[in-house]
């Protein structure tokens, strides 16, 4: 039964909260979209998704059916139910003005997944500052035996998703990445859905 959706056009994104025991779908309807999501407490903001704590525990950068999603805290925000995919990232921060700044050298207005975090969140008290690195659903960042990063495109196709559930109050910052590269350089829409 789904109980709230969520259309993204692309390049944008949104924040909700997200009762304990519901389930989260981020859904790619056209294929090689990135999505970026984020999380926090909802009693108490200074706890967040944690990529470091969920890499450490999973001993694996990739994530996906069956593993936790912890926060700062060490105690589990999200548990993986489905994934038609099995490839996400959750080792590089959102795309950001300052991304493409550095990387690509662009310096006119861009718009990026930190902004769009930024923007959905801030109704519920979550500053910048406070976004951490975001699990990057569908990107796909391979590590090179040098230890060289590699972004190839998304390997999600039409339909394709992943199902978190929620394992405790949370906010939800979710969005339709607008990075070039990271999405094979076309910009799609993401659905979500709350079960
Ligand atoms: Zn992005």
């Amino acid at each position: 039964m789904t109980m709230t959706r969520y259309h993204l056009e692309p390049q944008t994104g949104t924040g909700f909260l997200l009762e304990r025991g519901r389930t989260l779908k981020i859904i790619d309807p056209r294929g090689e979209q990135v999505s970026d999501l984020t999380a926090f407490a909802q009693d108490d903001t200074r706890e967040w998704l944690s990529s470091g704590r969920s890499i450490d525990y999973a001993n694996t950068i990739y994530l996906t059916a069956g593993h936790t999603l912890y926060s700062n805290r060490s105690r589990p925000m999200f548990t993986i139910v489905e994934d038609t995919v099995g490839r996400h990232d959750f080792l590089l921060t959102p795309c950001s003005r300052d991304t493409f700044r550095l990387l690509y050298d662009f310096h006119d207005y861009h718009p990026s997944c930190f902004e769009n975090l930024s923007k959905g969140l801030a109704p519920f008290g979550v500053e910048p500052d406070a976004i951490p690195t975001t699990f990057n659903v569908f990107m796909n960042v391979r590590v090179l035996p040098s230890g060289e990063l590699r972004i190839d495109p998304p390997p999600s196709r039409p339909g394709d998703y992943i199902a978190l559930r929620a394992e405790m109050d949370l906010i939800v910052g979710v969005t339709a990445c607008s990075a070039e590269k990271s999405n094979n350089y076309s910009f799609k829409p993401i659905d979500v859905e709350v079960y």
